[in-house]
């Protein structure tokens, strides 16, 4: 059987168009999916009963089932999906004060990248998501939304490492952003990475309004190197070289992240360094506590050794805030949920 959202337009459009079906069935089908948030075929009330049926026969709507549904106090709730061949995946639905509906989004099963601090890479990846199987991410999670509320924005900062995966990620923000898709601005959507030069530089060429994220983690090589093993194939000097061509060729501001680990990168001389590094960048840097893995032998510091961290760069002329965690007691950050369930 097919999987519905792993068809392109004019893919949808050849299958109606093959069996005699006027035009504007796929729009209403698309309408089901992405607004009306139909879970199945025969919810399809404006088809005729027929098509519904033949459709159910030919296409599968959902590829994925929930196995797990957590909620945190804050209102965070975390999805675990089962996938066709039992392979599991999170995502996460985030909420705040200011009417933010933020989806969190994964792109691989496991991680390549084998970051020292970082849940998702500690077992390696083991295969690409495929573009329908990123997209049923944010339908499951808008479904979790009242009627009348909408995502408002996606990061995509679940497990894997995005720019490894472009191929199916770009159609897969296609839809994302599609007016009869998701219909959510490209602006609104940010890309994490782990700085992979070369698919910087390709996202940069294609063209598109989103928002990237640069996880450096550490201002020189040496220590990157330790954290981010990704690093040591590309160095950092030529990461900020991409992330400046991004920044060139789509106008929009490069976030940096930086994980803050108590006594590994969390001195005042760190965040000097990093201040230095990136001076005269029009950048946004996120500092981000780090979030106990079980297993892992890294801390996170004090909050008043965060909060001088952030001075000093702040004093740097750098636009640094503390990214707060969030729907900690869910296990909603970093890949945790997929790696408890023994995954
Ligand atoms: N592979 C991408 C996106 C995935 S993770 C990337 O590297 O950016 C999104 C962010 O969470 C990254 O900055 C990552 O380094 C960070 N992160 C991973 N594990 C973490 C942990 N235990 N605590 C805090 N942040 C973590």
């Amino acid at each position: 059987m097919l999987h519905l959202l792993e068809q392109t337009t004019e893919q949808l459009h050849a299958w109606f168009a093959d069996r005699g079906l006027p035009k504007y069935r796929v729009g209403q089908v698309r309408k089901w999916v992405f607004e009306r948030r139909a879970r199945e075929f025969q919810q399809m009330t404006d088809l005729p009963k027929a098509l519904r049926s033949r459709l159910a026969e030919e296409f599968q709507l959902f590829s994925s089932r929930v196995v797990q549904h957590r909620t945190a106090n804050d209102g965070t709730e975390k999805l675990l999906l089962e996938l066709a061949d039992k392979q599991h995946v999170e995502c996460v639905l985030l909420r705040d004060d200011r009417e933010h509906r933020t989806v969190c989004i994964s792109t691989q099963v496991g991680c390549a990248m084998g970051c020292a601090f970082c849940a998702s890479g500690l077992d390696g990846v083991v295969r690409n998501l495929t573009r329908g199987e990123i997209v049923e991410q944010m339908l499951r999670l808008q479904m979790l939304l009242g009627e009348d509320q909408r995502i408002s924005h996606v990061v995509v900062m679940g497990t894997g490492e995005p720019l490894a995966n472009l191929g199916e990620l770009l159609p897969a923000l296609e839809v994302t952003t599609a007016a009869d898709g998701l219909g959510i601005s490209a602006r609104r959507i940010t890309i994490s990475t782990v700085g992979l030069p070369k698919g910087i530089r390709r996202l940069a060429r294609a063209n598109c309004q989103y928002h990237l994220a640069v996880s450096l983690h550490a201002a020189d090589d040496a220590l990157r190197n330790r954290l981010v093993p990704a690093n040591r194939k590309v160095g950092i000097a030529s990461i900020l070289a991409a992330a400046d061509d991004y920044f060139d060729r789509t106008g929009r501001r490069v976030t940096f992240e930086y994980v803050l680990l108590a006594d590994v990168n969390d001195s005042s001389e760190d965040a000097r360094r990093l201040a230095d590094l990136l001076a005269g960048r029009p950048a946004l840097v996120n500092v981000i506590p780090y979030n106990p893995v079980p297993g892992l032998r890294y801390r996170t510091p004090a909050v008043g050794v965060t909060a001088r961290f952030v001075d000093v760069l702040s004093d740097g002329g750098l636009n640094a805030k503390i990214r707060h965690r969030k729907g900690e007691r869910i296990d909603a950050a970093c890949g945790q949920l997929r790696r408890r369930e023994g995954q």
